[in-house]
């Protein structure tokens, strides 16, 4: 299905066709292995064993590719599992990839410590910075530039095309990961990437009951000898076999139908929340890529449609204030992951970011991360006042 198409419309139906059996209007879950041969080799519709290609994922990666208007949509049992597809696919040893400074902790950790002592170097660079990621580039080794946008925690923004060119000039392919964004709010192959990935954990599954990936292929790869990405992909994805379950993939359909108006909501909410906090006496710096004086406000309101659910704000009063703060509310649950339909507060120092403490990547200690779900928004907002009046 097609950009003619808007965005919810492909949500809703592309690769949900009605069951060609049955008429059923929501797409089967194929809870199967293995699949009957009308004579050796003679697979119907493509089907031989379910790590190769299961009808329930090939129904999600369809869609997957269609929202992020790429070619080749995969899917994964874990964000971190299409990462390594990622990385597998680009990187061999003694290759060389640039990575943001304030990368998803998972990220940091997979190419620090799984990656490198396999041989992948990597560097480290303020994304938000495109003349530090040019300067980051080994010319000749650097094969892959890593970019995540908003970043996670501090809401930094990566100009997507600026660093396009930066990457191709050098031979690399762009990778970046939409989590944050989802490709509602952004299509990174649209402003130059070669591969957009991202955890449907969060937004594009979006109740929190399960855990995924998912990879998209540019129709057109900018870098040559990299021309072929989708079968790379896809021979990693079937020879490792990271792959997304026929339930967890249905799971992930069934969120991924509302993502538009679940969005909408977050950004609303969102906004209302950061006016909120900047009212706030016990509250110091606000990060919100929505915000005029965000660093890079410019940027995101170029490639972002809206700004966002994931609010983050540091405390006038330092750590102390900021833990206390975690644990006073109500409402909103202390836990970690983010996109899901309620809404949840965190320490990263001290919680998802707990092991990049002393690393590039330590994130300040007097911050909260906000993922701002979809209640009424006064509810959260009385939650949050209430603790940070005592607290804060
Ligand atoms: C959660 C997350 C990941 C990893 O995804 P999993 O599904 O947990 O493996 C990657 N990038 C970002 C930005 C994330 O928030």
């Amino acid at each position: 299905m097609s950009d003619e198409h808007g965005f919810s419309t492909r949500a809703i139906h592309a690769g949900q066709a009605a069951d060609e059996l049955t008429g059923s209007v929501v797409t089967p879950i194929y809870q199967v292995s293995t699949y009957k041969q009308d004579g050796i080799g003679g697979f119907r519709g493509g089907y031989e064993y379910s790590r190769s290609a299961n009808p329930t994922r090939t129904a999600l990666e369809t869609c997957l590719a269609a929202l992020e208007g790429g070619s080749h949509g995969f899917a994964f049992a874990s964000g971190l599992a299409g990462q390594d597809a990622i990385a597998r696919s680009l990187l061999v040893p003694g290759d060389h990839v640039v990575v943001p400074s304030d990368a998803y902790g998972g990220t940091y950790r997979y190419f620090n410590q799984i990656a490198k002592p396999q041989g992948v170097e990597h560097s480290i660079a303020r994304i938000s910075d495109v003349d530090a990621v040019r300067a980051a580039i080994r010319p000749g080794q650097t094969k892959a530039v890593w970019v995540e946008t908003p970043t996670n925690p501090l809401l930094g923004i990566a100009d997507i095309e600026a660093i396009a060119e930066v990457a191709h000039a050098a031979g690399a392919v762009l990778v970046v990961d939409n989590t944050f964004a989802t490709p509602y709010l952004q299509r990174p192959l649209d402003l130059g990437a070669d591969i957009v990935t991202q955890s449907t954990t969060k937004y594009v599954g979006g109740h929190s009951d399960v855990v995924g990936g998912a990879v998209v292929t540019a129709t057109s790869v900018s870098v040559p000898g990299f021309e072929n990405i989708a079968d790379r992909i896809a021979f990693h994805q079937n020879g490792i076999g990271g792959v997304a379950g026929p339930f967890d993939s249905w799971l992930t359909l069934r969120g991924v139908k509302t993502l538009a108006i679940r969005m909408e909501r977050h950004c609303d909410n969102a906004e209302k929340v950061v006016d909120f906090l900047q009212g706030h006496d016990g509250v110091g710096q606000v990060l919100y890529p929505g915000l005029s004086t965000h660093h890079n406000h410019e940027v995101a309101a170029r490639q972002m449609k809206r700004f966002g659910g994931m609010v983050s704000f540091r405390l006038a009063k330092g750590e102390d204030a900021a833990v206390k703060t975690c644990a006073a509310v109500q409402l909103w649950t202390l836990g970690e992951s983010l996109g899901g339909v309620e809404s949840l507060i965190e320490h990263p120092a001290r919680m998802t970011h707990s092991s990049v403490a002393g690393t590039e990547l330590e994130v300040p200690n007097d911050l909260i991360r906000l993922s701002v779900g979809i209640e009424d928004v006064d509810d959260l907002i009385a939650d949050l006042r209430e603790a940070l009046d005592i607290h804060g």
